[in-house]
């Protein structure tokens, strides 16, 4: 629905992105080429130990797609996969004050994946909102880089 913003909500969400959007594969290597093939251009693979999963990026104006492929079938991924199949996994919203953000979401008993803000791999830190408090989307906090 088109709905003019008020300028003061306007300007709140300057702050606010969509960080990114979590996409899980059986293998990067297939379902990178698409978008290879549109003309995006895609990182190098990284692997993320502590969460059994080996990673690409591809940029996309101002957000990323992430594509996440299972290194071991005891990953939160390759669960998803068994169960689901591949597809959207989670979305990332980068948040101006992620604490603040926490304290208000759990004041209001919004269920969250894990009590505590992690720590990802680049010193970033996050927490993931389950899906049954967000209309069914795994939704990951990020704070915004001042
Ligand atoms: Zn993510």
């Amino acid at each position: 629905m088109a709905r003019a913003p008020a300028p003061h909500s306007l300007r709140s969400t300057m702050n606010f992105a969509v960080d990114h959007i979590g996409i899980a594969v059986k293998s990067l290597h297939s379902a990178r080429a698409i978008y290879e093939l549109i003309g995006l251009s895609v990182t190098d693979e990284e692997e993320v130990p502590a969460e059994q999963v080996r990673l690409v990026m591809v940029p996309v104006g101002e957000t990323r797609l992430e594509l996440l492929e299972p290194t071991s079938d005891d990953s939160v991924i390759a669960k998803f996969i068994a169960k689901r199949g591949e597809g959207l996994h989670h979305i990332s919203l980068r948040v101006p004050d992620l604490e603040a953000a926490v304290m208000k979401l759990k004041q209001n008993g919004v269920r969250l994946v894990s009590e505590k803000i992690g720590i990802g791999a680049g010193g970033h830190r996050y927490i993931f909102v389950h899906p049954s408090s967000a209309g069914g989307v795994l939704l990951e906090l990020v704070e915004s880089e001042h």
